[in-house]
């Protein structure tokens, strides 16, 4: 049988929401938007500003603007993430330093983070590996000791727990999500910048769509023609369209029933592959929840086979896998914007020769997860 490394989970009330909006009559910006900002609040415990954006790429963009990020300044990045957990720190001309990940939970290593830090640091981007908590408490006193901003990439990690609090309510300075289309909740495109700061919450609101001041905007509405609005900033154009946010809607509505199938398939891995040749993620802590977004496994050091020959094998078998993820510092713009190699980052290098990622989705089903397990039995005995 074979077995795809993803598929989409959609069901009747996600098409229902998109069509609802189709027939309003109103596509962007709307009520929807404003409905899945809410309840998106809400489902992270209420009394938060949610504020929803195009992407988790543009919602990081806006989060370090806010922060004030620009030339000068250094954020510390993990070297194992998707490059738009750097690039964003580029865009406003301020200098990416890349950190190594711990061998464990592959989330930004805290001590690495101290040897980085410099007197131009002006923030953290920690990433929650494949939707495995980073360790919040260690940045968050290397941020008060040093006065740093920590904005988290949380695009694996909806829903996840750390210390029995969900991501994204940990008091940093922004946490923000993503639903891009193969993302543990979709709106096809999009994200959520999540902040308790008032004053950070109205600039991202301000500057996700062109600098348009909403307070002036609806101070004026009364009194004057409703073309009048001011401009306080060169904004940029990263608001969520109604169509995406009902989508949104409706996956948010079965986002606990989706990561417990796809604890499911971690716990079907962790009892089957146990005996392996294999290192397997860690559970999150007891009480916690993993997002499982990724199910990254390691060959271990002395397996019988390379991760060219477990990729074949397993080609050959149907089953889809991927790898997460070339190291950034392997990548051509940032290795020679800094002049990067791979003994400054020994846990991200080793990591990445002997990694796979494994399927993991919440419409898989328990007997493709078997199928998976037997495949790498017979691969491995
Ligand atoms: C997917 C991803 C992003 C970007 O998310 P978009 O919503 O596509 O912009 C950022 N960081 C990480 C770690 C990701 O996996």
């Amino acid at each position: 049988m074979a077995v795809p490394y993803f598929r989409l989970d959609l069901e009747k009330e996600e098409i229902d929401g998109v069509v609802r909006v189709l027939k309003s009559g109103w596509l962007t910006t709307g009520a929807e938007c404003q409905g899945f900002e809410d309840e998106f609040g809400q489902a992270l415990g209420g009394g938060v500003h949610a504020i929803a954006v195009n992407s988790n790429t543009s919602g990081m963009h806006l989060a370090l603007e806010a922060a004030g990020i620009g030339p000068g300044d250094e954020v510390i990045v993990p070297d194992l993430t998707f490059t738009a957990t750097a690039e964003v720190v580029r865009y406003l001309g301020a200098e990416v330093v890349f950190a190594d990940v711990l061998k464990d939970t592959l989330c930004i290593d805290p001590e690495d983070v101290k040897r980085s830090i410099t007197p131009r640091t002006k923030a953290i981007i920690p990433v929650h590996f494949g939707g495995m908590a980073a360790d919040l408490e260690a940045l968050q006193a290397l941020a008060a000791e040093h006065n740093l901003r920590i904005i988290e990439d949380a695009a694996h990690s909806f829903p996840a727990s750390l210390n029995g609090r969900p991501i994204g309510r940990h008091g940093t300075f922004a946490t923000v999500f993503s639903f891009y289309a193969n993302k543990t909740i979709t709106t096809g495109e999009g994200g959520m910048i999540v902040t308790d700061n008032d004053a950070v919450a109205d600039r991202c609101r301000v500057m996700r769509l062109h600098g348009i001041d909403r307070d002036a905007f609806h101070r004026f509405q009364g009194d004057s023609a409703s073309w009048d609005y001011d401009i306080i900033a060169p904004g940029f154009k990263y608001n969520l369209p109604d169509l995406a946010a009902a989508l949104g809607r409706g996956q948010l509505a079965r986002a606990m029933t989706m990561q417990s199938r796809r604890q499911a398939v971690a716990d079907t891995y962790r009892a089957g592959l146990a005996d392996l040749p294999l290192e397997l993620p860690p559970e999150a802590p007891e009480g916690d929840m993993h997002a499982w977004h990724l199910y990254p496994i390691r060959l271990t050091q002395g397996a019988p086979l390379s991760r060219a020959e477990l990729e074949a094998a397993l080609t050959t078998a149907q089953i889809g896998y991927s790898v997460h993820y070339t190291p950034l510092h392997r990548m051509t713009y940032w290795r020679e914007r800094y002049g990067l190699s791979d003994n400054r980052f020994p846990v991200s290098t080793d990591y990445f020769g002997r990694c796979i990622s494994l399927p993991i989705f919440s419409d898989m089903r328990i007997d493709e997860a078997e199928e998976v397990v037997a495949t790498l039995q017979r691969i491995l005995d």
